[in-house]
């Protein structure tokens, strides 16, 4: 009997999402299965330029071009004084019209692509929660899943895609985290209503703001006048005085004279929010008839705004790659190589650019002050695009600071030959 499902994919959200549209747009039968009820809150609102090609390959930019999102032209940077460096607009590097991209409250978005997954032809459920794998020979063939009313029922496919993001199914059911040696922050965040917005293509501005000792904050301008707004610190700086989260966010709001100005006029519009577990990698990215996509299987502190590109880019390769499987009619883990391979590759760029963010002898205008002729391929980091070679760039970065080497697990579970 042929399955009614080729694929299953555990959660909507973008990685989710994106997977199932580039399946269903090529004619394969597959379902999304999520917890909750779209819309839904979601941290993680601001877009790279490069996250424009994967939606523009599921034929998704119209509805962001008509969507009511606030325009992102640039990123910029607050010392700890408060002195604000001059903007960095994309459209200096770049002669595209992804050079403008956006600011998505997450609800609204994530529910326009889960949307745009069903009208490309996917089936969707919602209110379902995946419970469990189902195993056979080391094979993944299916799900367990609970529906709204309790009742449980189990679902096969050749293919699944564990897209649950930070709850990172598979990686708790078969013990496959492993944190970052050394990337270990914590945030704390909230939103804002009429807090203060720049003027002019700077409105929608993301800032990141330092404070001293190494922490920052992220001012994220949303449509209805609201502000994403939070806190980043090693774990024991922030909760060194307790663990109550309004306490610590109006102690660190001193710390930035531009933070705590913006913030004067605005009264607070929804509830502090936490979490830690900050960097980590999936031991693999697949087995036998499962892959892993998103924050499912990595998640990089979102400081460079890497979370939604590689959720939607990650998203699009695991289609095209569980797509390619299908047909070949061999769904085993070593189908998935090169898929991994590049995913870890771009994650590694986005990596060393983080480590070098929070290495306190590093400073990213001396750095260009030496080596101007690669402001290029700094600025490629920084737009998403990481699909090139980095080499030189980390090679004089390598100068300054101390940059991780790249992490040896993120591949797929094959057997030894
Ligand atoms: C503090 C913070 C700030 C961030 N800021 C940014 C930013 O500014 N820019 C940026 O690009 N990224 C940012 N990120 C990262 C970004 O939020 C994520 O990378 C992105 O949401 C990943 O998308 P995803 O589809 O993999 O996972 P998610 O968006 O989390 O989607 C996973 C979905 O799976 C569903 N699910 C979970 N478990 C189950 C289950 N058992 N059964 C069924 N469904 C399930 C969930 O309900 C959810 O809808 C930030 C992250 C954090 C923590």
């Amino acid at each position: 009997m042929m399955d009614a499902y080729e694929t299953l994919i555990i959660g909507g959200g973008p990685a989710g999402a994106m997977t199932a549209a580039v399946l269903a747009r090529r004619g394969r039968r597959v379902l999304v299965i999520e917890k909750e009820k779209f819309p839904r809150y979601h941290i993680g609102e601001s877009m790279l330029p490069y996250c424009y090609f994967p939606m523009q390959r599921v034929g998704f930019l119209d509805k962001m071009k008509n969507s009511r999102f606030v325009k992102k032209y640039s990123v910029q940077f607050v010392s700890p004084n408060g002195k604000i460096s001059a903007p960095f607009y994309f459209t200096q590097h770049m002669d595209h019209e992804a050079a403008q991209t956006w600011q998505v409250p997450r609800a609204e978005f994530d529910a326009l692509l889960l949307d745009h997954a069903l009208e490309s032809g996917a089936e969707v459920i919602e209110d379902t929660a995946v419970k469990d794998f189902l195993v056979e020979d080391g094979r993944v063939v299916g799900l367990a899943v609970r529906g709204a009313d309790g009742a449980e029922r189990e679902l096969r496919a050749p293919m699944t895609v564990d897209a649950s993001g930070r709850a990172s199914l598979a990686i708790s059911r078969f013990r496959w985290r492993k944190m970052d040696p050394v990337l270990n922050k914590a945030a704390v965040w909230t939103q804002y209503k009429g807090a203060m917005r720049d003027e002019g293509l700077d409105e929608g501005a993301t800032t990141v703001a330092y404070i001293p000792d190494n922490g920052w904050f992220w001012y994220i301008p949303l449509p209805d006048d609201i502000v994403s707004v939070g806190v980043v610190a090693e774990r024991e700086y922030l909760y060194r005085d307790g663990r109550d989260l309004e306490t610590i966010f109006h102690r660190e709001v001193k710390e930035n004279p531009w933070i705590a100005e913006h913030l004067a006029p605005g009264v607070r519009h929804t509830d502090f929010l936490a979490t830690g577990e900050y960097s980590y990698r999936s031991e693999f990215c697949a087995i036998d008839g499962l892959t892993l996509a998103g924050d499912a299987f990595a998640f990089l502190d979102p400081v460079f705004s890497s979370g939604l590109f590689l959720a939607l880019r990650g998203g699009e390769m695991a289609g095209e790659a569980v797509d390619a499987a299908l047909t070949a009619g061999d769904v085993s883990a070593a189908r998935f190589s090169a898929y991994g391979e590049e995913l870890c590759a771009m994650m590694e760029t986005m990596r060393k650019l983080v480590y070098a963010f929070y290495d306190t002898e590093f400073r990213f205008k001396d750095f260009l002050m030496k080596y101007p002729e690669l402001r290029g391929d700094l600025t490629d980091c920084l737009i998403g695009y990481l699909e090139k070679d980095f080499n030189p760039l980390f090679n004089a970065i390598a100068e300054f600071v101390d940059l991780p080497q790249p992490l040896a697990h993120g591949r797929p579970l094959v057997p030894c030959p």
